[in-house]
């Protein structure tokens, strides 16, 4: 989608720093960290715009952003565990639609879900 902010870092339009890439998955460094890791899971094609829009045909890509993120885990000893969050909508605060999955780590991150 040629005016999509994940599109253009993607194509490295828009410069990132790369975290994971492979055929179906590029993963970066949020500009706005809110965790000591916090990278951003996308699919490189804009299939979806957001949780609410995934079936069973489209499905397929999710699961390759969960193998990403297991390896992403991996080569940066997130061995204590992570925290995945897809934002969708208004109510989710989503701010791209391009749907992504923010990973957490890097100090326990609370018992909380969310902060309201
Ligand atoms: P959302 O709020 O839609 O779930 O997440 C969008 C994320 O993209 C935010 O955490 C925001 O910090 C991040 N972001 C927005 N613009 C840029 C950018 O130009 N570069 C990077 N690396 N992250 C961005
Ligand atoms: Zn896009």
């Amino acid at each position: 989608m040629s005016d999509c902010l994940f599109c253009k870092i993607v194509d490295g339009e828009i410069p990132s720093t790369k975290v994971y890439e492979d055929e179906f998955v590029y993963a970066f460094k949020d500009i706005n960290p809110q965790a000591p890791f916090h990278a951003v899971i996308i699919p490189k094609e804009h299939i979806l715009n957001s949780a609410a829009d995934v079936t069973s045909e489209n499905s397929a890509i999710i699961a390759k952003v969960f193998e990403a993120a297991a390896k992403i885990a991996k080569e940066n000893n997130l061995d204590k565990g992570f925290r995945i969050i897809t934002n969708s909508g208004e109510y989710g605060a989503q701010s791209v639609f391009h749907i992504h999955f923010h990973l957490l780590s890097g100090k326990f991150l609370g018992d909380n879900l969310i902060n309201v």
